[in-house]
């Protein structure tokens, strides 16, 4: 069965009994178990949200810098 590659956002397939995910595009070769630990260790929505708390917090530290003056 067919399956979006983690690595290379390709077309990887998943083996008939769930045991082993292969790409042929970037060689990747992988346990279903390794796959699903990769997908979610890689999922860019938590950094996103991180990403944008730390932004927020410096603008709140710039702002309270301006109050000194
Ligand atoms: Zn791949």
């Amino acid at each position: 069965m067919k399956i979006k590659c983690p690595k290379c956002k390709g077309n990887a397939d998943l083996a008939q009994d769930f045991s082993l995910v292969t790409c042929q595009d970037c060689k990747l070769e992988m346990s279903y178990g390794e796959y699903v630990k990769y997908v979610a260790h890689n999922d860019v929505t938590y950094s996103d949200i991180l990403g944008d708390y730390a932004g927020s917090t410096e603008g709140q530290t710039a702002g309270s810098l301006d109050e000194w003056d």
